[in-house]
Parts: C-alpha cells; sequence; structure tokens
C-alpha cells in the first residue's frame, strides 16, 4: 500500500523513517491487527481467515495484500491456496505488548485471544 512521502524531504527518509511508517501503517487498522493476532494460532489460508473472523473475502484480502508489504506476514503456496503466517511473531508479541502500554486506561487489558474463541474447539 502507498504511503504519502513528503516531496523533497530527504531528512525524513534519511533514517528509514519511510520504512517505519509503512510498518505503522500496516498496524493502523482495527481489522489488521485482529489478522495479526489470529495468525499467532497458526497459518491461515485466506478462506479460513474469512470464517474465523467473520469477514468478506475481500475484506480479508486487501489487508493481507497490505500486511505483505511489510515482514509482519509470509505467504507459501499450497497448491491453488496461499497460506498466511506471522513473519516475526516474537517481534510482533513485543511491538504490541508495548505498545498497549500506551493506551491510557489499558495496559492491564488484553483481549486479544478471545478472537479466536472457535477455532479453539477443534477447527
Ligand atoms: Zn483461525
Amino acid at each position: 500500500m502507498a504511503i504519502i512521502e513528503s516531496k523533497g524531504d530527504k531528512a525524513i527518509d534519511r533514517n528509514g523513517k519511510t520504512r517505519q511508517a509503512a510498518l505503522f501503517h500496516a498496524l493502523a487498522d482495527p481489522t489488521r491487527l485482529l489478522i495479526l493476532e489470529h495468525l499467532k494460532t497458526g497459518e491461515h489460508k485466506v478462506r479460513e481467515l474469512t470464517e474465523h473472523l467473520g469477514l468478506a473475502q475481500s475484506t480479508v484480502s486487501a489487508h493481507l495484500a497490505c500486511l505483505r508489504d511489510t515482514d509482519l506476514v509470509t505467504v507459501r503456496a499450497q497448491g491453488r491456496s496461499s497460506i498466511y503466517s506471522l513473519g516475526q511473531p516474537e517481534s510482533l508479541d513485543e511491538l504490541l505488548s508495548v505498545a498497549v502500554q500506551l493506551i491510557p486506561g489499558q495496559a492491564s487489558e488484553h483481549h486479544w485471544q478471545e478472537a479466536h474463541a472457535q477455532r479453539t474447539a477443534g477447527v
């Protein structure tokens, strides 16, 4: 997904700020955060993600395309399906744990795992 760049402002990009911004852009959407958290439980096909999260396939595909622009998510082919998994699960975990501490009044609340209640039943 394209990131808006300030024309002529090379100083901003000198330290990789554009790439950092692209990473945070990927994290700047509740649905993408939900998908990332869901992938913690293991790799998924797009169809599985749509079923487990109750989202339209076009929605899931668009968000995965955005996440694939970073190293947050990796994809491999299996037959005609693409299988998605987390690229760097430990780093993501660490990043999100720190991020939660920056949300006013929410330091101890963490509901990510609830999103996957269906799958723990044996999917
Ligand atoms: Zn699932």
